[in-house]
């Protein structure tokens, strides 16, 4: 997936699997500004809150 800095505006491409369940900090490359990307919703969480 591609995510994009909210300072630079600069987007870069990471695998989606390195966000796990608990999402993932990221650092831009760019501008140095933190940036995080909360972790996608899967089919297994839906089924869990089903349940
Ligand atoms: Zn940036």
């Amino acid at each position: 997936m591609c995510i994009a800095c909210p300072y630079c505006n600069v987007g870069s491409e990471i695998p989606t699997d390195l966000l796990g369940r608990k999402g993932l900090s990221l650092k831009s490359a760019t501008c140095g500004h933190p940036c995080f990307q909360v972790a996608v919703v899967d089919e297994i969480d839906l089924a869990d809150c089903l349940a």
